[in-house]
């Protein structure tokens, strides 16, 4: 006769108590599936942590519930929160990693200028624009449209590798320092690109980003941003004293320059985000901040927390604010990016392994001198940048820089695995997490409490208005 087989509980299954004490949410992090139980049954349930048989299961469970919990544990197996070997659990995990995307670019950053007119306090740029002047020898400031050219050119045949990816949405995104310094380069690369997708080389569905401070913005610029139909990323703070760290480098405010690029913006009808970044200064102010974006009309935000090593305070605050504004966009039709993409993960049940492109080496950047990188965060000391768009036989995506970064995603991390917030974290900022901690795979703390927060919201917030 056959043992009867044991049965555990998944390494995944978490289990989170409600405020009211009764209320509990066992959730599954790799899965991404919840399901709602009370104390009692929670209690019951954990006698699967050491193993158990179903038959020894159901005989401590009284006859008038046996069938009730047959029916959970039907649920409970159909999602693997009850698993046979306790094997299963890594094996899924490696699995999905084995089989994760493999570097391709889907984004590229054109870096048109490394310099920048403002000089905002807490800018990685304008670290940069420091930093540039002890590199080993004098780079170039702004990209000429020589480099712009082999930048394209060299995208296009990059991504034409692969015949299956070549079609799928495509990002090219101008950005430096700030790109409008370099204008001509951008007008250049546009009718380039428009040439190219006339001809097959880059897709038609191939999306152009501006990310600007808006400040020197004019409506001849912003005819041409319109013709070409492309988005406008203007990074602004919020309301005047909560821009404060939007700064001219002779200490001048600003915002009133943002303002009036943002205008233009707005009277030629370009689609326009903002990009704004929760300071040490602006963190208590949530309200007015969402309310200036909300009565500006503004229909997509994307928030930044401070890099370095911040406070858990800090932290917490930025968390809070990103849920609280999310919850007043729901309501005013406004998209931010950094919820959007958990709460896509959460209610899709869709893994996000990583969050942003530089980390799966899904992008690529051309530095001004025609260098390529994985992530501008670094564009500083050049480090993760290699090659050149001269050498045609280059191919950066099989350097051990992609490589290496195609696989840093939490679920690879020993240091996740355990985490309940693994399937919708991503792994934040892989710069900070090398920056202030050492290597781009240790975490990056201060984003590991943003997305352990808002796990709990999801939860809860499906759990109190019954959408799951
Ligand atoms: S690693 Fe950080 S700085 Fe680099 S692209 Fe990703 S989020 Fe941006
Ligand atoms: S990075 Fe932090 S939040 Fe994300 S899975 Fe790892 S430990 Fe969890």
């Amino acid at each position: 006769m056959k043992t009867p087989k044991k049965w555990y509980l998944s390494r995944f299954a978490y289990f989170f108590e409600g405020e009211d004490g009764e209320s509990i949410i066992l959730y599954h992090s790799l899965k991404i599936r919840m399901v709602f139980l009370t104390k009692t049954i929670v209690q019951n349930i954990r006698l699967f942590h050491s193993g158990l048989t179903i038959t020894d299961f159901l005989k401590k469970i009284p006859d008038n519930k046996k069938q009730e919990y047959r029916e959970l544990i039907k649920q409970l197996k159909r999602i693997d929160f009850l698993i046979c070997d306790q094997n299963e659990d890594l094996e899924a995990l490696d699995f999905i990693v084995k089989n994760a995307p493999k570097p391709y670019p889907h984004i590229l950053y054109l870096m048109v200028a490394d310099d920048c007119n403002l000089a905002c306090t807490y800018c990685f740029e304008s670290m940069n624009c420091l930093a540039k002047k002890n590199l080993p020898d004098k780079k170039e400031t702004l990209m000429s449209t020589e480099v712009a050219e082999k930048a394209i050119k060299r995208y296009s045949e990059l991504i034409k590798k692969d015949p299956r990816l070549f079609n799928r949405e495509k990002r090219i995104i101008f950005y430096g320092g700030e790109p409008l310094l370099n204008f001509q380069t951008i007008k250049f690369s546009l009718e380039m690109i428009k040439r190219y997708q006339a001809f097959g080389l880059l897709p038609k569905n191939t999306k152009l980003t501006i990310i600007s401070n808006g400040t020197l913005l004019t409506e001849e610029m912003a005819k041409i941003i319109k013709r070409h139909k492309i988005d406008i990323s203007i990074s602004l703070d919020g309301p005047k004293e909560q821009s404060a760290a939007r700064i001219f480098p002779n200490g001048k405010e600003a915002f009133s320059s943002i303002i009036r690029g943002l205008d233009i913006c707005k009277r030629l009808g370009l689609k326009t985000s903002i990009s704004c970044t929760i300071t040490d200064k602006n963190i208590d102010d949530c309200q007015k901040i969402i309310d200036f974006i909300i009565d500006n009309n503004i229909k997509a935000v994307g928030f930044n927390m401070m890099l370095g090593k911040t406070s858990y305070d800090y932290a917490d605050k930025a968390a809070d604010f990103i849920i609280k504004a999310h919850q007043r966009f729901k309501e005013n039709d406004v998209w931010e990016d950094r919820m959007s993409r958990k709460v896509e993960a959460f209610f899709k049940a869709k893994l996000l392994l990583f969050d942003c492109a530089a980390a799966g080496g899904h992008q690529l950047v051309v530095s001004p001198e025609g260098s390529f990188g994985i992530c501008h965060g670094f564009f500083s000391d050049r480090k993760y940048f290699s090659g050149d768009v001269d050498d045609t036989s280059y191919n950066p995506l099989d350097t051990d820089i992609f490589k290496e970064w195609n696989k840093r995603t939490p679920l690879n991390m020993s240091a996740c695995r355990d985490c309940p917030g693994l399937g919708i974290c991503g792994g934040g900022c892989l710069m900070n997490a090398e920056k202030e901690y050492g290597s781009i795979w240790k975490k990056d703390e201060r984003f590991c409490v943003h997305c352990l927060k808002t796990l709990e919201y999801l939860l809860w917030d499906t759990y109190y208005s019954n959408t799951y």
